[in-house]
């Protein structure tokens, strides 16, 4: 069983080689921004909270989404038990230690973390591409550029905190999707 962060900013092909490593491997996914847009899209009550953050380019407040993400593995028990991709979270220091608990509480832990480095200027082109290409709505330039300053501010502490536990796999993450992909598999296995 492997349970495994993917981590990187966002435009950083997170989504994309997740689909690759659930191909591969046979975990289960779990993309909390996919999770938030679900909600968004039935006109839940989180959905309406969590829309206000997004829309800022603001993360959900910790708490939040941590009893999120608690309530998505409780619910996919059995499948979480063959190893899980993280996406999307940990999103912050207090994030990664509830993750670390939350697995402990349940006979397990994080094995690796795959950290997609992918230059800024990149990351802007391929963010307003996927905005044009899915009208997602927080991938327009304004929201962008907010969501890599909360970024750099907030979520990339993680990667010296995982380095320290001697479980941060840096990944190139220019090229073809094929090759990134190639590069994690040599990493993780
Ligand atoms: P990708 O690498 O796939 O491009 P992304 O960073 O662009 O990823 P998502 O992971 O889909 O986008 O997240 C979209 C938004 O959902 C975030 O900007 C944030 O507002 C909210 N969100 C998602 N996960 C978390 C989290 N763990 N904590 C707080 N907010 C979150
Ligand atoms: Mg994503």
């Amino acid at each position: 069983m492997k349970n495994i962060v993917i981590f990187g900013a966002p435009g950083s092909g997170k989504g994309t080689q997740s689909d690759n490593l659930i191909k591969h491997y046979g975990l289960f996914h779990i993309s909390t921004g996919d999770v938030l847009r679900d909600h968004i899209k039935r006109g839940t009550e989180l959905g309406q909270t969590a829309k206000g953050y997004i829309d800022q380019g603001q993360l959900i407040p910790d708490d939040l989404m941590i009893s999120i993400l608690a309530q998505v593995l409780d619910d996919n028990r059995d499948a979480a038990q063959q190893g899980v991709i993280f996406d999307g979270f940990p999103r912050t220091i207090a994030q990664a230690q509830a993750l670390e608990q939350l697995l402990a509480d349940r006979g397990t832990a994080i094995d690796a973390v795959v950290g997609l480095e992918v230059p800024q200027d990149e990351l802007i082109k391929r963010i307003l591409l996927r905005g044009k290409m899915s009208g997602r709505a927080d991938d327009n330039e304004e929201t962008a550029g907010k969501r890599l300053e909360v970024y750099h501010k907030q979520t990339s502490p993680l990667k010296d905190y995982y380095e320290q536990q001697g479980k941060y796999h840096a990944i190139d993450g220019m090229g073809t999707i094929e090759e990134i992909f190639d590069r994690i598999r040599e990493q993780l296995d």
